[in-house]
């Protein structure tokens, strides 16, 4: 789902690297709006859907889409708002063939491939961890090949609470133990964030622009970048590596 909250607000970078990569074992990926362009969702969500859902009821477009972002707003964040058979329950629409007819429309995000080869490069635990819907991460990888870039995939349904609830962490921490002082979480989602960061991750990085068809957000708070390829750049590989001595473990 896309965010429907308004954009929050400047980064901190302060000439320090984003992210210690020294100081990282294990990396956290969000899927949508970090790795792959939330404009999909944004579409599907906020034109597709209502535009079907108009025709079906014999509304106007405009109507329908209003009457809906109410209804996406009113559960923003919590689990079933990720939950397409949620949405195919509440809106009489059989939302996976619906997501089906639109997959093709799912692409990376500028650059992110290239950032998921470097990482693997540097050998460091990389993980999927996502609040889409089971259904709606296999039909994303089966269209990105996602999957080969990382070393597991995880979505918070599994664990019966999205990734913006500290229950999620402790659940998902408790079968995959890595260190939260040598972990970064890349994310575009605030609450997510601070989630994460009141459960105990050391790093994380706000991802400005989440969909590539529209502007950046300004993002207080967090370390932020507009997309996860300014990590792989130059000028930050050519800053001094952060000295193990100043690592938080
Ligand atoms: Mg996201």
């Amino acid at each position: 789902m896309p965010s429907m909250s308004a954009p929050s607000t400047t980064s901190l970078h302060n000439g320090d690297p984003v992210v210690a990569w020294d100081c990282v074992d294990t990396v956290l990926l969000d899927m949508d709006g970090t790795l792959l362009d939330l404009a999909f969702d944004n579409y599907f969500w906020t034109e597709f859907i209502p535009a079907h859902y108009a025709q079906v009821r014999g509304m106007r477009e405009k109507d329908a889409r209003e009457a809906l972002l109410d209804r996406y707003r009113s559960i923003e964040g919590r689990l079933a708002w990720y939950c397409i058979d949620h949405w195919s329950e509440a809106l009489d629409l059989d939302i996976r063939a619906l997501k089906r007819t639109q997959r093709h429309r799912v692409c990376y995000l500028p650059g992110a491939t290239d950032f998921l080869a470097w990482l693997r490069e540097t050998g460091k635990r990389v993980l999927l961890v996502t609040n889409a819907h089971p259904y709606t991460l296999a039909l994303k990888v089966a269209e990105t090949g996602l999957d080969a870039h990382v070393h597991d995939m995880v979505s918070s349904h599994n664990f019966l609470a999205p990734k913006e609830t500290r229950l999620f962490w402790h659940r998902f921490h408790a079968g995959e133990p890595f260190d939260p002082s040598r972990t970064v979480l890349i994310e575009d989602s605030l609450p997510v964030l601070q989630a994460a960061t009141e459960f105990g991750l050391a790093s994380t990085v706000a991802i400005r622009r989440p969909d590539s068809r529209r502007p950046p957000r300004q993002i207080d708070g967090y370390p932020s970048v507009d997309g996860v390829r300014e990590l792989l750049n130059p000028a930050q590989a050519a800053h001094p590596p952060v000295a193990a001595a100043s690592c938080n473990s």
